[in-house]
């Protein structure tokens, strides 16, 4: 059984991010992945040692201060369980969260949970369109897709970049850098919904999350022909080569 925490659904849901955990739990479903989705929100008890996978979706500026606050209180626990191999998604919003702190465009300075080696800072250009990143997956470069909208602007310190841009502008538009990755911690700027539109990256996920439950196994193949073609479909509009 796969626990997988999908935190302050009701607030941090931008252009669909909800979708990212509907991909993950349809393709554990289809291959009968036994898995439970726990909606965790502002008050509630937590138990991040329980999760297999937690998700975190984007959000506007002042549902980020609020959240900051509450997650600030589980800030400990949730590092501890980082540290141990959660696996973590964080879009936009909730990428900003795990870094040290994000000031925003009004001079504000919103603490972040300091989980992650990173910083926001809000840009004058908002940073908006299509965009393509390249990742490792399974040791192969994979181009993912997806669509950003920040004005935040990120700089990574001590964690690896998710991927590097081929189309768009990234985590700030000048280093070719998107997202972040640090242990089972996965960042994007990337909507979409994400996972739907990349399913092979719904499925490293998926494994890294079974494997946190103590099984190793290789995930049965589904057919992804509408996925791989809506996918090789928004490439070549962008002119880019699909892989
Ligand atoms: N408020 C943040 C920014 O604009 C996050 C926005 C989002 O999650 N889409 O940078």
């Amino acid at each position: 059984m796969i626990r997988a925490c999908h935190l302050y659904p009701d607030l941090l849901n931008l252009y669909g991010d909800r979708g990212n955990v509907m991909a993950f739990q349809k393709r554990c479903q289809w291959r009968n992945i036994p898995i439970q989705i726990i909606n965790k929100s502002l008050g509630d008890t937590m138990d991040f040692s329980n999760y297999d996978f937690v998700f975190l979706g984007g959000g506007s500026d002042r549902e980020q201060k609020l959240i900051a606050a509450d997650l600030m209180k589980r800030r400990d626990q949730f590092e501890k369980a980082v540290e141990n191999g959660l696996v973590v998604l964080a879009i936009c919003g909730g990428y900003q969260l795990l870094g040290r702190y994000y000031a925003t465009g009004d001079g504000r300075h919103i603490p972040g949970l300091a989980i992650l080696d990173l910083y926001t800072r809000a840009g004058s250009a908002r940073l908006v369109g299509n965009a393509v990143i390249e990742m490792k997956q399974a040791g192969a470069p994979v181009k993912v897709v997806g669509f950003e909208n920040h004005s935040g602007h990120t700089f990574l310190g001590g964690v690896k970049p998710l991927g590097k841009v081929l189309y768009g502008k990234g985590n700030n538009g000048r280093d070719g850098l998107e997202g972040a990755r640090y242990k089972n911690v996965f960042c994007s700027y990337l909507h979409g919904p994400l996972l739907p539109k990349n399913a092979g990256f719904t499925d490293t996920l998926i494994r890294l999350s079974l494997r946190r439950r103590g099984i190793d196994q290789d995930l049965k193949p589904l057919d992804d022909i509408f996925e791989e073609r809506a996918r090789t479909a928004l490439l070549g509009r962008l002119g880019l080569k699909a892989n």
